[in-house]
């Protein structure tokens, strides 16, 4: 039976009807709005909650995405609808989050009048049911188990024998749902469209914040090649550098750290190579990513902080930030960095019109550092010590070019400066490169 909005099935209001819609929304999807939607329309519901999960229980937040991320995401995918309301309950308690204590905190602060209708997956229904205080949860909210197409529900109750009985529980059939955030994730790591599977907003801000692998300089979801340890270039640590490693360590997530490890060993390999600074050139490898860790509303306040200007060409391009405020910030902590190494920071991610060689060296190393994959590298990995420095870092530029022109991104307007200034110092001398084989 179908409620209206005003009244509850006996035909009296009792209370304000509250759907919270439970989910780590990873990323939020069509199959979501649609199912909030429909639940409610036919529980009438006066607005739904998405309660963004913050260290869901029982879940490898390893593999989930930083919180603040999920919760823009939600936001825009519901700020079209004054029905729907993104939360951060979840996100800014500390600890495993547990729906029992969300319930009662809603309950508490909306009053006891207002009746929760939990909305999520039906399997993540009868986890939460079997967990944490369950019986206490029998009085705090109805559940709404929503299925995919094809749910065998016979099936999941007599696998959770009781269920149906102890708790105030519905099942929600949402055809929508045949989309799923896992499979949106293995989509855009492998480069395809998710158009008219997620809001445009989504889909939008994914592609600025190079989330789910969309990033190609900076792919947290591709595999390791191999795990480079600070013994092998890195073996003649002194007290600076080592200090570094360890904040590293302690700082970035396990790519993060294993990445710039592995740029700091190329980056000392290029050096040699090509006659630069080894030391120094270590170093920008070791420090380039200072602050890739940094979520992006805290990098813009950080940016604020440092002075720094956040124009609307950076604010398109997010991932130029990071260089910026790192190279500020690493100037701060570490006053014995040289100088040419705060400036390979600065210059790593769209370079600069004169470069130095220690900032080539350190843009080719990001890119083509063992932990990389992409196989559009492998050229650039057979040119080293076969080509002069400048016409391998010309092909590694040409490399990011293509990139953002392939995947339709935002391309700052010092790369056009850059690549003019490359090829205006190749011209006559230079042959020109070869393109990637598209
Ligand atoms: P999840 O990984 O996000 O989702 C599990 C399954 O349910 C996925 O198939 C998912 O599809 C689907 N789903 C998730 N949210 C949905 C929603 N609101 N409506 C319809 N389908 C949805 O979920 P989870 O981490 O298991 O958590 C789901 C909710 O249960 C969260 O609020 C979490 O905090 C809560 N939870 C609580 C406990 C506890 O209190 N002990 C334990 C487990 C979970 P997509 O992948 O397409 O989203």
């Amino acid at each position: 039976m179908r409620a209206d909005r005003h009244t509850d099935k006996a035909g009296l209001r009792k209370g304000r009807r509250i759907g919270v819609m439970g989910g780590t929304f990873d990323p939020i999807h069509l199959g979501h709005l649609v199912c909030a939607e429909t639940a409610r329309d036919v529980f009438g519901l006066d607005r739904v909650l998405f309660m963004v999960a913050g260290n869901p229980a029982l879940k490898d937040t390893g593999k989930v995405s930083e919180g603040q991320y999920r919760f823009d995401m939600t936001q825009l995918a519901v700020a079209s609808n004054p029905d729907f309301r993104a939360s951060r309950i979840e996100l800014d308690r500390a600890g495993p989050t547990y729906t029992v204590d969300t319930l009662r905190e809603l309950k508490a602060s909306m009053g006891a009048d207002t009746e929760l209708y939990f909305i999520t997956g039906a399997d993540a229904v009868f986890e939460i049911l079997s967990w944490k205080e369950s019986a206490a949860l029998t009085g705090l909210a109805t559940f709404i188990a929503a299925t995919r197409p094809g749910y065998d529900i016979q099936a999941a109750l007599a696998l959770h024998e009781g269920a149906e009985l102890s708790f105030d529980l519905r099942f929600l059939e949402v055809p929508a749902l045949a989309v799923s955030s896992t499979d949106l994730r293995g989509r855009l790591a492998a480069g395809q469209s998710v158009r008219y599977l997620v809001p445009p907003e989504v889909e939008a801000y994914i592609h600025a914040h190079g989330l789910y692998g969309t990033g190609e300089r900076y792919d947290e979801a591709t595999p390791a090649r191999s795990e480079p340890e600070p013994e092998g270039a890195l073996a003649s640590l002194d007290v600076l550098t080592s200090e570094i490693v360890a904040r590293l360590k302690q700082r970035l997530n396990e790519y993060g750290y294993r990445h710039s490890l592995g740029c700091a060993e190329t980056c000392g390999a290029l050096a040699r190579l090509y006659g630069v600074d080894v030391r120094e050139a270590q170093l920008a490898g070791l420090l380039h990513d200072w602050d890739r860790c940094v979520p992006w509303p805290e990098l813009l306040d950080k940016a604020r902080e440092l002075g720094l200007e956040v124009t609307p060409e950076v604010l398109a391009a997010p991932p130029i930030l990071h260089a910026q405020t790192g190279a500020a910030d690493v100037a701060r902590i570490f006053p014995q960095v040289p100088r040419a190494v705060i400036t390979a920071i600065l210059h790593h991610t769209v370079g600069a019109p004169d470069m130095a060689d220690l900032d080539k060296v350190l843009y080719i190393a990001d890119m083509i550092e063992p932990t990389r994959t992409n196989p559009h590298i492998a050229p650039l990995r057979e040119m080293v010590g076969t080509v002069s420095l400048d016409t391998l870092f010309t092909q590694a530029y040409q490399c990011s070019m293509l990139h953002l022109v392939r995947h339709r991104k935002v391309m700052h307007p010092d790369t056009t400066r850059v690549w003019n200034a490359l090829m205006l110092k190749n011209a006559g001398g230079g042959k020109p490169q070869e393109d990637e084989g598209e």
